[in-house]
């Protein structure tokens, strides 16, 4: 038979009325002869309130306990699922992560998936089970403890279902009818794509368009997985709805720039003053890679008398942990610098399009249409399909709307 996977995530699992909703759309997909696979993340707001009572509980708190804790949003919604598909008529059976089992390395926080093995869920398929109910966002780690595959990870889940279980297709159910040109929360012009590639794809997810986790765009890329994002609230489901993420050569128009991303919690750090010489990048990036901070952009200013300024940014919750790490170096010898400053409010603004590697002047027209409105670019990095700016937080939406305008991305489709 066929094999489906069908996610949903927390605003389409938030009460009994959208669980039945989303159950209804299963049993629809059962009826068509699907096997089907359901992945479903916490009701909304859920996760948050577990992170905020680990939080209140422990400040630096043990990993493996924290993921005890936060998993278990899902297991509610799994079972309720499985309840619901159940009053329905549909045989269905819910499963957490480690009965699967969902194997993972142990990194808890940001665990990643080794290994899906069949055989449970398959033989149970075999038994006349219609519908298999998987929490998301969780599995067992190497050390045998539950582990979490890091915020937004069911959609990671979802994808790795569908690749393990050889699924026809992975349809992502949200509360946006598709993926747009930016966040349609933001943009209300936003125009919504129906087929965008998995590069393109891939950079707006790392680069803040929290619609799809990264991770889960790099694996539907690796195993072919064709994956699809459509809204739990409407009725149709049929191909013609939501947005296929697809290989580059199914589109046939490209336009030079697809989409506009933001990540608005990032903070610049600067050392100032530092020794420029031979390996000292070496010397500042290992004590911020062995103190676990996500650096981002890099710049390193014009030197003057043998020192230069070193700037890099990175997200703004790790802040205070990479000036712990900076100023132990400092104190140790390892490196000198004569200041250290941190900007906490500033935000990364990002245009990407697969069109970039053949047309010219993207850069130029992004900057230009910065500076009429008056926005400070304070770090700029670019790859082959896209180019990211840092500004000032409270230009951050301004910059988004300017550039989707810039590049017409309301006509886009
Ligand atoms: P879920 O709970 O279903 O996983 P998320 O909140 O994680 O949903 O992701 C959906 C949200 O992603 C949308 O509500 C929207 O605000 C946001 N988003 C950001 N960028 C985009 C984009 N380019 N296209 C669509 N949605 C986007
Ligand atoms: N519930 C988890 C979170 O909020 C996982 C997910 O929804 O994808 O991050
Ligand atoms: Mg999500």
């Amino acid at each position: 038979m066929p094999r489906l996977v069908m996610k949903f995530g927390g605003t389409s699992v938030a009460d009994l009325e959208r669980i039945t909703n989303a159950a209804k759309k299963v049993k629809q997909e059962a009826e068509q002869g699907f096997e089907v696979i359901v992945i479903v993340s916490a009701m909304s707001g859920k996760t948050n309130e577990l992170v905020g009572w680990v939080d209140q509980t422990s400040t630096f708190y043990d990993a493996r306990e924290y993921d005890a804790v936060v998993s278990s949003g899902e297991n509610i919604t799994a079972g309720l699922m499985a309840l619901t598909l159940q009053e329905m008529g549909v045989m269905a059976r819910s499963w957490q992560g480690w009965q699967v089992p969902l194997k993972t390395t142990s990194a808890h926080g940001a665990a990643r998936i080794e290994e899906i093995p069949t055989h449970n869920l398959d033989e149970k398929f075999g038994e006349g089970m219609q519908v298999a109910v998987v929490a998301g966002f969780q599995g067992i780690g190497a050390d045998g403890r539950i582990t979490t595959l890091g915020r937004g990870g069911s959609d990671t889940t979802a994808v790795a279902f569908a690749a393990a279980f050889e699924a026809e297709r992975c349809d992502i159910y949200t509360d946006v009818d598709g993926i747009y040109t930016t966040d349609p929360r933001i943009v209300a012009e936003a125009s919504k794509l129906s087929k965008i590639s998995y590069e393109e794809m891939l950079e707006l997810a790392s680069l803040g368009a929290k619609v799809l986790q990264t991770r889960s765009v790099e694996l539907a890329m690796r195993y072919h997985v064709t994956l699809r994002v459509l809204s739990s609230f409407e009725d149709d489901i049929s191909m013609a709805a939501g947005t296929l993420v697809c290989d580059e050569e199914e589109i046939m128009e490209n336009n030079v720039v697809n989409g506009v991303a933001y990540s608005r919690d990032e903070a610049k750090m600067t050392l100032v003053s530092v020794a420029d010489r031979p390996g000292i990048a070496a010397a500042i990036f290992g004590p911020l890679s062995e103190a676990g901070i996500n650096v981002d952009m890099i710049v390193q200013n014009i030197s003057e008398e043998g020192r230069t300024d070193m700037t890099f940014s990175c997200p703004t919750d790790q802040v205070a942990r990479a000036e712990k790490a900076l100023n132990g170096a400092k104190d140790s010898g390892e490196i000198n610098f004569h200041g250290l400053v941190s900007d906490k409010y500033v935000s990364k603004v990002s245009v990407v399009g697969i069109g970039m590697r053949s047309h010219v002047g993207v850069a130029k027209q992004m900057f230009e249409a910065l500076s009429r409105e008056g926005v400070n670019i304070k770090v700029i990095t670019t790859s082959e399909i896209k180019i990211s700016v840092l500004v000032d937080r409270k230009y951050m939406e301004l910059a988004v709307r300017a550039l989707h305008d810039e590049f017409e991305l309301e006509h886009a489709a």
